[in-house]
């Protein structure tokens, strides 16, 4: 999912052209605004951190283009691309070294499992809207 800070500096296109010439195919793609009650939903597992609030807040703030991604090894492989949550940290040439504002603020999120990546899938999309 490509987050407001990069939605909102124009970064769409960019973004999704790294990702295509890592060798992703783009399954389902669109854009979207989160409420402040879906971003929750989407981000309950972090419901007790100290950033959670802020980091809800943030996610419905502005247009997010989620998408549905095809790899071998895809997870791994994706959170190489995109790089540490921490801009700081990210490796260079890394979506999020590249795109990123701050930690909260970080360009892009991806799933962390085949299993969350299945259920963040039925998240956003009906069977209907992928091909
Ligand atoms: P990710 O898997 O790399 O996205 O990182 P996490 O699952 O740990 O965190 C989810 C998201 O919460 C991150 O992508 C950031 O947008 C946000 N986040 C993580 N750590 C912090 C933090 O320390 N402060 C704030 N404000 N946001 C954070």
């Amino acid at each position: 999912m490509i987050k407001p800070d990069a939605t909102s500096a124009g970064n769409t296109g960019a973004i999704t052209k790294m990702i295509e010439e890592a060798g992703f195919r783009i399954v389902a793609m669109k854009k979207a605004q989160l409420t402040p009650e879906l971003a929750g939903k989407f981000y309950e597992i972090h419901k007790e951190r100290p950033f959670y609030g802020e980091l809800v807040k943030y996610m419905s703030s502005g247009t997010i283009v989620p998408m549905i991604l095809e790899k071998d090894n895809a997870v791994e492989d994706f959170r190489k691309l995109i790089g540490a949550t921490d801009p700081k940290k990210a490796a260079p040439g890394t979506v999020r070294a590249l795109f990123a504002k701050s930690i909260d603020a970080n360009a892009i999120h991806g799933s962390d499992s085949d299993e969350n990546a299945a259920i963040e899938g039925n998240f956003f999309f009906s069977q209907f809207e992928r091909f």
